[in-house]
């Protein structure tokens, strides 16, 4: 079988030998995994000192975001102990993943959102792989606090990331990069939430330079919301908002986890205003042609602070070492959530039906 096969069976497929499978374990795969490493000859420029800024564009996973790499470990390995029913608090793309692949594994799947605060994107999504939804009068906080409680009396299997295959599975985003790249980067740069992403990055990084893979380990920027920011401020935030829904979180899981990693790569953690997420969103899509969900786009918002030396930023881009090269991974596709952009949609040029009035007023 070619490489190139391999790499289209997905995450579990491709690093079988780093992950906790057996020849039993029945493999519930998308094909999710192997996307793609976009330079970005833009944000380089911006870096300067020939730096080469590369995104990982985890939106092109099966459900679009990168939720699917950890799902699908997570609901194989359901499976595989006996699980009829999986579960998951969610800001939507989660429930989205676990719904699909409990789909494929036929097997029923509950999510616990937090009312009026999920995307139609992603609600649309739990709906149609025909998850049970149930919105509750509360936060993503208080729906792990739940998922947590019910997981411990019901014959229920939890899938949100503090279930440890979940992070197992998402550390193979970090393996790609290094493959890619030929080691790992400098800097890695992602927005945090639950913090269960940015501790998987670390977790690949470590387990691969230790396999002499990979030759050092990059420096950890993750960049949270400011309204929903317990990391950076050092305690837990009651009632976390921002724009950006997949990381309006106010006590993350794997928080302990973050901490490590940024401290054992020498990195930081810091804060983008909505504004700023905002303007780096429609920056991406409008200059790299790459569309991104709020969230995802808190990795560019952070590199763009990085660089902007009135920002009061948590970690300076003069430290960023002459040749560096620099990932920004962004978590989800923009189509997630289009309600996010509908003001931009309104300037529509309206037109008669004609070819003369049409050149008239694009200024042909
Ligand atoms: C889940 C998610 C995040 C946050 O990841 P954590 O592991 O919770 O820190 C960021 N962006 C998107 C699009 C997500 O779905």
């Amino acid at each position: 079988m070619s490489f190139r096969t391999l790499h289209d069976r997905g995450v579990i497929a491709r690093y079988r030998a780093f992950l906790p499978v057996t020849e039993t374990t029945p493999v519930v795969s998308l094909n999710e995994g192997s996307t793609p490493l976009i330079h970005s000859p833009k944000l380089s420029a911006k870096v300067g000192r020939n730096c080469q800024v590369f995104i990982k564009y985890e939106g092109l996973n099966p459900t679009g975001s990168f939720k699917d790499r950890g799902m699908t470990l997570a609901i194989s390995k359901a499976v595989e102990r006996g699980a009829q029913a999986v579960i998951c608090a969610s800001t939507g793309n989660t429930s989205a993943a676990a719904a699909a692949y409990a789909a494929r594994a036929s097997i029923t799947c509950i999510v616990l959102l937090p009312a009026g605060k999920i995307s139609f994107g992603k609600l649309a999504q739990a709906f149609v792989y025909g998850a049970k939804v149930v919105a509750i009068d509360g936060n993503f906080d208080d729906a792990l606090r739940l998922v947590r409680e019910i997981g411990e009396t019901e014959p229920i299997a939890v899938v949100n990331s503090i279930n440890p295959d979940r992070l197992q599975g998402q550390k193979t985003a970090s393996f790609e990069i290094i493959e890619e790249l030929g080691d790992a980067p400098d800097v890695h740069i992602l927005p945090v939430g639950n913090a269960g992403n940015i501790s998987a990055y670390w977790m690949g990084y470590e387990e691969f330079l230790g396999l002499g893979r990979s030759k050092k380990n990059p420096v950890m920027l993750g960049f949270q919301a400011a309204g929903s920011a317990p990391i950076f401020h050092k305690r837990i935030i009651e009632a976390p908002e921002t724009v950006a829904t997949a990381i309006r979180i106010g006590n993350p899981a794997s928080w302990d986890k973050a901490n490590e990693a940024i401290a054992k790569s020498g990195g930081a953690i810091d804060i983008v205003t909505d504004a700023e997420i905002l303007a780096a969103q429609y920056w991406l899509a409008s200059n790299e042609g790459i569309f991104v969900e709020p969230a995802s786009a808190a990795s560019i918002a952070g590199l763009l602070k990085s660089l902007d030396p009135a920002s009061g930023r948590a970690y300076e881009a003069n430290r960023f070492p002459e040749g560096s090269k620099i990932v920004c991974t962004v978590t989800g596709h923009g189509l997630k959530d289009p309600d996010v952009v509908k003001d931009l949609c309104g300037s529509v040029i309206p037109a008669k039906a004609e070819r003369s009035e049409i050149l008239r007023l694009i200024g042909q």
